[in-house]
């Protein structure tokens, strides 16, 4: 295995790390409000899907979601964390145009979910773990539309009060790449529970990253906050952006200072938007309208044991039971559908022919066409009856290639389509020799070098037999019935 080089950021002064550590906003998949009764769809008209509570009526009492709470508690186990069963909900005093209440209910101190984990697969098949401080659940605030009216700004508090789950890293990434891979794999954890559905265009999940340098083994340097990061591109290009504005900031004699920053998609920049509140400037205190919320010990355990199989999981067990690389089995296993739909050309059949079809040729047209497994015109029985007519000697490798076009295309079956088009290896020893027989008597000259030594050639013929018959001659009966020719 080649070895990584730790990803540096190249100073006049000598080499550079990067520190960063995110905080998540997911959505929580839920019908209704984290402590309202109103709807939570996407793309609603603005003000629709709005309660009393949420337009922070005076008066009214938040009420917490029983759903939501399960969410949050589901995705704290399968992050491997902690459950506290007892947490608290506080007000985080701020004012702004779209929050109604001059407040946003939250937890601060004590989290419904503390420490865990996830693993990230990096692409040498090696794997690194990266700590989960905690998973706090809190509401959203609404949204100020700027460009309705030439001077006149409006509400829409649709999002108001909405579930979020704050989700916060220790500072252990390291480069543009891990943040990155971080955030796949923790969509990929939410998408399994079905707790978040991880859509970063539609703003189910936002990232505010952090990022530091310093130099390998000083202590952590001064970090900026860069907000609400909406694709993984443009954290993976923040984060490298950033990095390389600080560097060159501290090499001119500069220092960086602790501030929120924006990322610029259009220009790739990051740009300065406040200098960093504390938290002490929120005034944060327990919220007096919700009691603080204890979970029954039972109630998380039964949870726990109707979690799905979670990516690790899957990831393991593809390794130890068919035989995948790591690697291959973490692309696999990335998104559920296609763990299942890869799962079913498998049963029963050559588990790392069925990986190499599914990442190879599948995900390759999947990829061409702009589609997601949940898409595909090929299903899993097909490309499993595709493997098998290569497996049983119908057609060659090469052939199949051919047919899977075609059945990406059509959305036919193979045995259909080797049918119609007569595509059917030729094992008919008899009529792969008189091919043969045609190859050797017109390259004469060739055979002559052949039979001086030049035992190079032997691919050569193959190519002009395997393209006499149009690829449909049994590649180890053809290697066998030359060489016995071109010896004799
Ligand atoms: P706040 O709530 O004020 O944003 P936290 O201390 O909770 O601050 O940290 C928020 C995030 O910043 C966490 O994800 C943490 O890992 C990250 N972080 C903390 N220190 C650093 C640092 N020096 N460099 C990069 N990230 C950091
Ligand atoms: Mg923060």
């Amino acid at each position: 295995m080649t070895e990584v080089k730790p990803y540096q950021v190249e100073g006049v002064t000598g080499g550079w790390e990067v520190v960063i550590g995110m905080e998540v906003h997911a959505q929580v998949l839920s019908q209704a409000k984290l402590f309202s009764g109103a709807a939570t769809a996407f793309g609603a008209e603005p003000n629709s899907q709005v309660s009393l509570v949420d337009a922070a009526m005076p008066g009214m009492l938040p009420v917490i979601n029983e759903y939501c709470v399960k969410q949050a508690v589901r995705t704290g186990l399968g992050l491997d964390a902690t459950i506290n069963h007892y947490s608290v909900f506080d007000r985080k005093n701020y004012f702004y145009p779209d929050l109604p209440a001059g407040y946003q209910i939250s937890q601060y101190t004590q989290p419904i979910v503390g420490k865990g984990k996830i693993v990230l697969d990096l692409p040498d098949g090696s794997s690194r773990t990266i700590g989960i401080t905690r998973l706090h659940l809190e509401q959203d605030a609404g949204k100020s539309v700027h460009d309705q009216h030439p001077d006149h700004s409006y509400v829409d508090l649709n999002r108001s009060g909405i579930a979020l789950m704050e989700i916060v890293s220790e500072p252990d990434l390291r480069s543009p790449e891990e943040a990155g891979l971080y955030l796949r794999k923790l969509r990929t954890i939410l998408r399994y529970i079905g707790s978040c559905d991880g859509n970063m265009d539609e703003g189910s999940m936002r990232a505010d990253v952090n990022v530091s340098v310093r130099r390998v083994g000083a202590k952590f340097g001064t970090r900026c906050e860069i907000k609400n990061v909406n694709s993984i591109r443009y954290v993976q290009q923040a984060v490298a952006y950033e990095a390389r504005r600080q560097v060159d900031l501290i090499e001119n004699g500069g220092k960086v200072v602790q501030e929120t920053r924006l990322f610029d998609a259009s220009k790739g920049v990051t740009r300065e938007m406040r200098s960093k509140e504390d938290a002490h400037d929120y005034r944060y205190f327990p919220d007096p309208d919700l009691l603080p919320l204890e979970l029954d010990p039972h109630w998380v355990e039964d949870l726990k044991s109707t979690l799905p199989e979670l990516p690790d999981a899957k990831k393991a067990r593809y390794v130890a039971d068919l035989g995948l690389s790591p690697y291959d089995a973490s692309v696999l296993v990335a998104e559920k559908e296609a763990a299942a739909y890869y799962e079913a050309v498998a049963k029963g059949r050559d588990a790392k022919f069925a990986a190499n079809w599914v990442m190879g040729d599948l995900f390759g047209l999947l990829n061409k066409a702009g589609l997601d497994i949940t898409k595909t015109p090929v299903g899993p029985d097909q490309l499993g009856s595709l493997i098998d007519l290569i497996k049983n000697g119908t057609i060659s490798g090469r052939i199949a290639k051919e047919v899977f076009e075609e059945m990406f295309a059509s959305g036919e079956d193979p045995a259909a389509i080797v049918e119609a088009k007569g595509l059917k290896q030729v094992t008919d020893t008899g009529a792969i020799e008189r091919v043969i027989d045609e190859v050797v008597a017109g390259n004469a000259d060739k055979v002559a070098e052949y039979r001086s030594g030049k035992e190079k050639l032997f691919g050569f013929f193959v190519g002009q037999v395997m393209k006499a018959s149009q690829g449909k001659a049994n590649p180890a009966l053809v290697n066998e019935i030359l060489k016995k020719k071109l010896t004799a």
